[in-house]
C-alpha cells in the first residue's frame, strides 16, 4: 500500500491517521482493530425513473463507522466520483468530529454516485426518495441520522424526511438534520459550518498574534461553506478576501473582492469565473498565494506532498473534510503553518445538527442568537482542548485533535465492554 494512488485514497489516509494516533496513545491491539474499520456498511443499488421515461440504476452507500458514543451521525453526498472508500473515510472523520465536540453521537456518512448538475429537480427528488427507501430500515432518530453534505441541501433533506416518515407511518423530523426551518430545521444551521470555522480561526489568530482585521484570505471552494466563510470573515473580522475558486475556475482582486457581488454572480451563473471587478487566477496559484489565511472549503486531498511546500499562508482553515494528506501535514508542521484541522474546524455543521436533534426531540425551538452562542462555546472549548494537547505532546494540531477524540471513543468502548 505505498503507491501514489493509495496514498491519496481517503480511507488509506484516514487509517494512517488512526494508526499514528494509536501509537501516540499506545493503544492496545483490540482498540486499534476496532477503530481501523467501519462497524457496519450498506451498499445499495436502486432504480429511478428519469424524465425521459427510462429507468436508471443508481449506486449508494451508508457507512456507520462507530456508535460507541451514540447513534451515528453524518451527511449524505451526491457526487459522480463517490466511492465506498471515500464514504468510509468520511464516516471515520465524523466519528472523531462528534467525539471531539463532545456530542453524544457516533460517526456515519452516506453517498450516492450521481451528478446533480445534470439532473432535473424532479429527478433529484426521485433519487433522494429512492435512496431513503433503500436505506430506510438502517436509519432512525436513535440509530443513524443523516444530514446535508457535498451537493445536497435542505430541500433534499425535506424530501428524505418526508419519505422516511411515509415509510414508518408518522412524522419523524428527528431522522435527518439540515432541514428547512418550517420542517423542524434549526436557526443557524445554514451557515453553521463556516461560522464554527470562523470561531476557531478567531482563537487561532489570537494565539499566533495575527490581526484578522488586517488579514488577507484566499478561499478554495465557493459552495455552502466557502461562500458563508467569505461573508462571515468580512462581517465578523473585516478580513479582505483576495482570491476565490470553485470547480470551474479562480478569480482574484488585490484590493479585496466585493463578496456580495461575487455571491450574486455565483448564484446567477453557478460559477465564480468572470465576476465583475476580479481577474482570472489559476487554481494552483490560489493555494500558493501570499495571504495570511488559506481556507480550504472544497473536497478531500487538495494539499499533498506536491504543493504543501509552496503554501505561504500563516493559518489554514480546513472547512472541507480531509483536504490535507499526512505527508502534507508533516511539511506544513515543519514550516510552522498553523493548521486548524478539518474535524475541529468544520464541526460547526454537525454541532448545530445536534442542536437541531435536541430541538426536534423537545418540539421547542431556540432563537438564532442562542444557537450562535452555544456553538461559539462548543467550538472555542474544543479549539483550546486541541491546542493545549498539541503543546503538551509537541504534536501537530491534527494529531492533537485525534488524541482528544479517539481517547473518548476508546473510553466509551471500554465502558461498554467491547474491548
Ligand atoms: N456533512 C457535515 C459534516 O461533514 C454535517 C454532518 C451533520 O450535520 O450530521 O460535518
Amino acid at each position: 500500500m505505498t503507491d501514489d494512488s493509495n496514498n491519496h485514497n481517503p480511507y488509506f489516509v484516514a487509517q494512517k491517521q488512526i494508526k499514528a494516533c494509536a501509537d501516540i496513545l499506545e493503544l492496545e491491539a483490540s482498540a486499534r482493530e476496532v477503530l481501523l474499520r467501519p462497524m457496519r456498511e450498506f451498499h445499495v443499488n436502486f432504480p429511478v425513473r428519469m424524465d425521459d421515461g427510462t429507468i436508471k440504476v443508481f449506486e449508494g452507500f451508508r457507512v456507520q463507522y462507530n456508535d460507541a458514543k451514540g447513534p451515528t451521525k453524518g451527511g449524505i453526498r451526491f457526487h459522480p466520483d463517490e466511492t465506498i472508500d471515500t464514504v468510509r473515510a468520511l464516516a471515520a472523520w465524523m466519528t472523531w468530529k462528534c467525539s471531539l465536540l463532545d456530542l453524544p453521537l457516533g460517526g456515519g456518512k452516506g453517498g450516492v454516485v450521481c451528478n446533480p448538475k445534470e439532473l432535473s429537480q424532479q429527478e433529484l427528488e426521485r433519487i433522494s426518495r429512492a435512496y431513503i427507501k433503500a436505506i430506510g430500515q438502517f436509519i432512525s432518530p436513535t440509530k443513524d441520522i443523516p444530514a446535508p453534505d457535498v451537493y445536497t441541501n435542505p430541500q433534499i433533506m425535506a424530501w428524505m424526511m418526508d419519505e422516511y416518515s411515509s415509510i414508518v407511518g408518522n412524522n419523524q423530523f428527528g431522522v435527518i438534520t439540515g432541514k428547512p426551518l418550517p420542517l423542524g430545521g434549526s436557526p443557524g444551521r445554514a451557515d453553521a459550518t463556516a461560522r464554527g470555522g470562523m470561531f476557531t480561526l478567531r482563537e487561532a489568530a489570537r494565539e499566533i498574534g495575527l490581526d484578522l482585521s488586517k488579514a488577507t484570505m484566499a478561499i478554495q471552494g465557493y459552495g455552502n461553506a466557502g461562500c458563508y466563510a467569505a461573508h462571515l470573515a468580512e462581517s465578523m473580522f473585516g478580513s479582505k478576501i483576495v482570491a476565490v475558486c470553485d470547480s470551474r475556475g479562480a478569480v482574484g482582486c488585490k484590493d479585496g473582492i466585493c463578496v456580495p457581488k461575487l455571491t450574486h454572480h455565483k448564484q446567477t451563473y453557478f460559477f465564480v469565473a468572470g465576476c465583475e471587478g476580479t481577474e482570472d487566477v489559476s487554481d494552483q496559484s490560489l493555494m500558493e498565494m501570499d495571504v495570511d489565511v488559506l481556507v480550504l472549503a472544497a473536497l478531500e486531498g487538495v494539499l499533498t506532498e506536491k504543493n504543501a511546500d509552496r503554501v505561504k499562508a500563516r493559518i489554514i482553515v480546513e472547512l472541507a473534510n480531509g483536504p490535507t494528506t499526512p505527508e502534507a501535514d508533516d511539511i506544513l508542521f515543519r514550516k510552522g503553518i498553523h493548521v486548524i484541522p478539518d474535524f475541529l474546524c468544520n464541526a460547526g455543521g454537525v454541532t448545530v445538527s445536534y442542536f437541531e436533534m435536541v430541538q426536534n426531540a423537545y418540539m421547542y425551538y431556540w432563537k438564532e442568537k442562542e444557537v450562535h452562542e452555544k456553538l461559539d462555546a462548543k467550538m472555542t472549548r474544543a479549539y483550546h482542548e486541541v491546542s493545549d494537547t498539541a503543546k503538551r505532546f509537541d504534536i501537530n494540531m491534527r494529531q492533537a485533535a485525534y488524541v482528544v477524540a479517539v481517547e473518548r471513543v476508546v473510553e466509551a468502548m471500554k465502558l461498554r465492554g467491547w474491548i
